[in-house]
């Protein structure tokens, strides 16, 4: 069995991700809120900004990435209805998300099967502490 989203799951680990600049630029269209774009070193150096209600900030890296922040922090490429608009040329951490062992699913297991409610508890447990590694600039390593 492959890996399947749960059916009610609102996009959860859909959150602010880093697009390349190609990734970006090919699909900025399918975004519909007005952008103000914000580079990188702006951002950290002014750390109180944040997006207004109406725009979304888009952060350029000089690296080649590119992090659009809208004002709920979920992914721009989000539908009202929590489909991806990007999704048959999602990136590789998309892809990846449920069946890597650093990208793990609370709800679903990478063969497709649901987990138990215990399983859930000990897998959200290990997302935290990732993030909470990630935050600290110790970004899991994705092979
Ligand atoms: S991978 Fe998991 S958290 Fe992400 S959308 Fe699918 S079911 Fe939801
Ligand atoms: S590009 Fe699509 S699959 Fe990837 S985080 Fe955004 S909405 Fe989710």
């Amino acid at each position: 069995m492959t890996f399947k989203c749960k059916p009610d799951c609102k996009a959860e680990c859909c959150g602010i991700i880093g697009f390349s600049t190609e990734f970006a630029d090919k699909h900025e269209h399918l975004i519909k809120k007005p952008i103000k774009e914000v580079s990188v070193k702006a951002f950290m150096e002014r750390s109180s900004i944040l997006p207004d209600g109406d725009s979304i900030l888009k952060l350029v890296d000089t690296a080649g990435v590119v992090f659009y922040i809208p004002p709920e922090l979920k992914c721009v490429f989000l539908d009202e209805n929590f489909k991806c608009m990007a999704y048959d040329d999602r990136p590789q951490i998309c892809r990846l998300y449920g069946i890597h062992s650093d990208l793990l699913c609370p709800y679903m297991k990478p063969n497709g099967n649901p987990r138990s409610p215990g399983d859930q508890r000990r897998t959200q447990r290990k997302i935290n502490r990732d993030v909470d590694l990630a935050m600290k600039g110790k970004v899991p390593h994705i092979r």
